[in-house]
């Protein structure tokens, strides 16, 4: 093997490391789809819409409470007048005092059922802009949800496309691991967790590609120079070294 070989073991960690910057990518890819962006926009408008509406259904539901307690109010009132109504007619009743009684009692009445019903409208108007606003918002609920399905439905494809690639790749991901020398298999995988990438680069010239620096001449010149079955590391970032041509 002449000098600047990457040789056999260099070969295999640098296309592991290939395939896992392929991989990196496409969970890249996976977890930036357009599609869920856009979903996770809409999920917040959805949120914002359902928020406003159970706040107006509230003040709906408690207008609509007064409205009813008004309403019993005045029925219990018409109740009693009716009452007093049927005394007056039975001819029971001869005094003229009690007579004129019952008369100011039906009046009190009538001027307390009068004001009920004015409170009632007064809710009835209030209710009604609610009302209006609350079947403004079931539609446009209505509207984000199709949007939202659709969406779910785009980012799904997406997901399954992405996925899709990662799945082919995988087994020859495996099969290169499996292939490395188990403790270079174990001092690749340690770094790239700590680098959060490939453990391997190629050193092209003097420029490590894994962390884009420049070595210092002698160290590039000892790599280049290490027998096949070695590996350098970058002084760097840590990641093994192969040099290439
Ligand atoms: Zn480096």
């Amino acid at each position: 093997m002449s000098a600047g070989e990457p040789g056999e073991l260099g070969e295999g960690v640098l296309a592991l490391a290939a395939l896992d910057e392929a991989l990196d990518r496409l969970a890249h890819e996976l977890a930036g789809l357009p599609a869920r962006r856009a979903l996770e926009a809409l999920d917040a408008e959805l949120e914002a819409c359902r928020r406003r509406q159970a706040g107006l259904a509230a003040e709906r539901d408690r207008l609509a409470g007064e409205q009813a307690a008004l309403e019993a109010q005045v029925e219990a009132a018409r109740l009693r007048r009716d009452q007093l109504e049927a005394r007056a007619r039975s001819g029971q009743i001869r005094a003229a005092r009690d007579l004129a009684a019952i008369d100011e009692e039906m009046q009190q009445l009538a001027r307390h059922v009068a004001g009920l019903e004015d409170q009632e409208l007064a809710l009835m108007e209030a209710l009604e802009p609610l009302e209006a606003e609350l079947a403004g918002l079931a539609a446009e609920l209505a509207d984000l949800e199709e949007r939202r399905a659709g969406r779910a439905a785009e980012l799904a494809a997406a997901e399954r496309e992405v996925e899709a690639q990662q799945a082919a790749l995988l087994p020859e991901r495996e099969a290169r691991a499996r292939a490395l020398p188990d403790e270079v298999l174990a001092r690749y995988e340690a770094i790239r967790r700590r680098v959060g990438g490939p453990g391997a680069a190629r050193l092209v010239g003097g420029r490590c590609e894994g962390c884009h620096l420049t070595l210092p001449a002698m160290e590039v010149d000892r790599l280049r120079r290490a027998p096949g079955g070695t590996l350098g590391t970058c002084e760097q970032c840590g990641r093994i070294l192969v040099p290439v041509h």
